[in-house]
């Protein structure tokens, strides 16, 4: 089932998450909502509270080739446990904030710790967009979005169009 996704600004994006205690059959159903609703937008990765859970999940599939398989991740309680000391920077975008892209620098490499749908413990080490997507998404669950890494001025600016953009969506709502 594809969700709505909040756009920025929102309270809700602004939450520390609560960890997950188990994988109840609810949140096995929230995770394969995030995954649909993430491929449907499409993008890389999302966050629960981008559809306005504040739990501690994610979901990501950086894989963009369309010869090679798809790799749906579900991570609940991601933890970053080892960050590379290279940085690498790449242009981000998220799905609560469309059509907006810039450049953050980030660790180059991040070593992460989660459990997976069957409650099982996972580490794995990322590097390149997996390694961006998977900071990115950890952000959204201590309601950090990568507009603030920007200067302020940069910030505000997208800020603003986000709110233009509400208002109109709010407009077209209204006069269906
Ligand atoms: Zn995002």
């Amino acid at each position: 089932m594809i969700r709505p996704i909040l756009i920025h600004p929102d309270p809700r994006l602004k939450k520390i998450c609560d960890p997950v205690a188990q994988v109840t059959p609810e949140l096995a159903k929230l995770a394969q909502d995030m995954l649909d609703t993430m491929y449907d937008a499409p993008g890389i990765g999302l966050a629960a509270p981008q559809v306005g859970v504040t739990k501690r999940i994610i979901v990501m599939d950086c894989v963009k080739d369309p010869l090679v398989a798809p790799r749906p991740i579900v991570l609940f309680n991601p933890e970053i446990i080892w960050s590379s000391e290279d940085r690498s920077s790449y242009e981000e975008g998220c799905l609560s904030i469309p059509d907006q892209y810039a450049e953050v620098e980030r660790p180059a490499e991040v070593r992460v710790r989660w459990m997976d749908l069957d409650g099982a413990v996972q580490e794995e080490q990322f590097a390149d967009l997996w390694a961006t997507c998977v900071q990115h998404e950890i952000d959204h669950l201590d309601g950090k979005l990568f507009i603030d890494y920007l200067r302020p001025l940069r910030r505000q600016m997208i800020t603003r169009k986000m709110e233009k953009l509400k208002r109109d969506k709010a407009r077209e709502a209204g006069a269906r």
